[in-house]
């Protein structure tokens, strides 16, 4: 197992090198867009996404995760701002953070384009000066 998948570095103990990425992976286009760009920033290495499920559900380690962060990077999919609020919940900081809904309608669709998930990417490596991880 794992020979052909890439693992990443876990989070509880390196979340002090990297930047933590949390999406709200909500069901519509927009929740789904903004996984999509997660793990696309993950995979390429600017950042390691992480469960705020678990934050909202009282995990106290993703909490901790969120706390101990390098950096905090928050996307959600609508102005509803989900994911932001699990961790503003908790008191965690939110360093960077954008709505989805504000390049792309929201629909009720998990339908997307890809390229909008490379648009949506770049945008958010500029706008957040994202650098890629030291810990991989
Ligand atoms: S931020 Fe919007 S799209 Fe994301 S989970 Fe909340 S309501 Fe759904």
């Amino acid at each position: 197992m794992g020979e052909e998948f890439k693992l990443l570095p876990l989070c509880h103990p390196n979340a002090r090198e990297m930047t933590m990425i949390w999406v709200c992976s909500g069901a519509a286009n927009v929740g789904k867009i903004a996984h999509e760009v997660g793990v696309r920033l993950t995979k390429e290495g600017y950042g390691r996404l992480c469960c705020v499920t678990a934050i909202a559900a009282g995990s106290k380690l993703h909490e901790g995760i969120a706390k101990n962060a390098k950096r905090n990077l928050v996307i959600n999919g609508c102005a509803n701002r989900c994911a932001s609020k699990v961790l503003e919940n908790v008191g965690a900081r939110v360093d960077y953070k954008i709505d989805i809904s504000q390049f792309l309608r929201k629909m009720p669709t998990l339908d997307f384009y890809e390229g909008d998930i490379e648009k949506i990417t770049e945008f958010i490596i500029n706008d957040a000066h994202l650098e890629r991880n030291s810990v991989e």
